[in-house]
């Protein structure tokens, strides 16, 4: 501004000046000082409006360049006008500019990189709003779910015509502890013979920042050619099974019958005899519990779950598993009340899931011991408990023991007939009914294993 004032007041010098010479050229008269002033007005009033058309040219330049950056032509830039004032301004509005080209130029980069990376995932990602619409899907959703590429603005439920996913998702959105990320894992079945395992996560308010507007993150697993596998492996072992069911029992059946002929019935015939017998039932065993569990994995009917008093389907167990305990001199010892407690399940199936754990009770509990059959009630489940005397389960192996075939000490059941198949026979039974079950140090008396379970309370 400084700098417009000094060219305004040399503009009004010049003209001054242009009066003075004309003054000097004409006579002094009236006239002559007339036509001086007359001179060095108009002078004044060009050069004016002169300096003022170029002042107003260049703000409207600068004006024009703001607004153009500002619409995204992050290039343009302001020519800086003749003087000082004019040229800081120019070269800030072209700083500014750069600026702003700079920091986009870097914002896409990264935007780049990051629908690089969404677009070469294997996994579907859905990202939903706070009000819980879609804000953002990747590649592999649409992919898998082609109804899925029009989704940004709608709500999943109107993508995926998943009711169980849109109740996930509300769960989530609805979660209230703003300081904890919320979790959740489901599995969907959106179509025939598919099967997806969806991970959604409501970041907390420290990882998104407030008002990021970022509601949920959906990750969608594809489990399709997971189970297609699992299903030919247990396929496989059912039939594998199944096949060996006749052999076995013709193995068995002749070496019984040779055990009554009164040849065999000592000398090396008679021991050789008695190992067949011996692993043919461990055999047959093993089939029977491979054929059991395959059917316990192939039902896709969830279990026929009536109100029952546990302690009934206790009772059958323990007459089950009455011969072992009178060989082992295990004395069993019930808590349960004699009606009660009642819970909703299949009788049959608790009765499988009590004998299997009594009869391990019984066999890596010490001879002469106490197992200890408990329960404890809960809010809406009842808990059990089968506790023993025996070397109990180290804290490492906990959670394996439930797989198939897996042993904790191979030589510690070496002899006892072990096939490895019962904790996850029980399992698969206590988790078909939405329960839970689980290994844990034995408490008071007893002072080896606690195997537990809840399964719901009957209403
Ligand atoms: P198994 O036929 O070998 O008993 P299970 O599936 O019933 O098969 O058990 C798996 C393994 O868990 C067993 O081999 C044993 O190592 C361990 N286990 C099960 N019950 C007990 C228990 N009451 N005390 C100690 N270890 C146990």
């Amino acid at each position: 501004m400084v700098d417009f004032g000094l060219r305004i007041f040399a503009s009004h010098l010049v003209a001054g000046c242009l009066g003075m010479f004309v003054l000097s050229r004409v006579q002094t008269d009236t006239a002559g000082v007339t036509l001086a002033v007359g001179v060095t007005v108009a002078a004044s009033a060009l050069f004016s409006w002169l300096l003022t058309v170029r002042q107003a040219r260049f703000l409207r330049q600068g004006a024009e360049v703001i607004k153009a950056v500002g619409d995204g032509d992050y290039g343009r830039r302001l020519w800086p006008g003749s003087g000082m004032a004019m040229e800081e301004l120019a070269q800030s509005v072209n700083a500014m500019a750069s600026g702003i080209e700079a920091q986009i130029t870097l914002l896409a980069a990264e935007k780049q990189r990051i629908e690089t990376v969404l677009g070469g995932m294997r996994e579907g990602l859905m990202v939903l709003g706070e009000d819980g619409r879609v804000i953002l899907t990747n590649k592999a959703l649409e992919d898998n779910f082609p109804q899925a590429s029009g989704a940004v603005g709608r709500l999943p439920i109107e993508a995926l015509p998943c009711p169980e996913l849109q109740t996930a998702v509300e769960t989530v959105l609805n979660w209230q502890d703003a300081t904890r990320p919320a979790v959740v894992s489901i599995q969907i079945e959106p179509g025939q013979d598919r099967y997806f395992d969806v991970s959604l996560v409501r970041p907390s308010q420290q990882q998104t920042g407030q008002g990021a507007g970022l509601g949920a993150v959906l990750v969608f697993h594809d489990l399709t050619e997971f189970r297609r596998l699992d299903k030919v492996r247990r396929d496989f072992v059912a039939n594998v099974s199944h096949e060996l069911r006749t052999p076995l029992t013709s193995i068995k059946g002749y070496a019984e019958t040779l055990l009554g002929e009164k040849k065999f019935r000592e000398g090396q015939e008679r021991r050789f005899l008695d190992v067949i017998v011996k692993n043919a039932n461990h055999m047959s065993k093993m089939v029977e519990e491979l054929l059991s569990l395959a059917r316990i994995e192939n039902d896709r009917q969830p279990p026929v779950k009536t109100r029952i008093r546990a302690g009934e389907s206790f009772r059958a167990a323990l007459r089950e598993c009455a011969t072992l305990a009178r060989d082992r001199d295990v004395t069993v010892e019930s808590l349960l009340p004699g009606d009660g407690p009642e819970i909703m399940a299949d009788a049959s199936q608790l009765t499988q899931v009590f004998r299997n754990l009594l009869e391990n009770a019984i066999k890596y509990g010490p001879e002469g011991s106490t197992v200890t059959v408990s329960h404890r009630p809960g809010q809406a489940d009842v808990t059990f408990c089968v506790s023993d005397m025996g070397p109990g389960v180290p804290e490492a192996e906990r959670l394996r023991v439930f797989e198939r075939f897996y042993r904790v000490d191979r030589p510690r059941v070496k002899g006892e007939g072990g096939t490895g198949l019962g904790l996850a026979i029980a399992k698969h039974i206590v988790e078909r009914h939405g329960g839970r079950i689980w290994v844990e140090q034995a408490q008071d008396r007893a002072t080896g294993a606690a195997f537990c379970f809840s399964l719901p309370e009957a209403l």
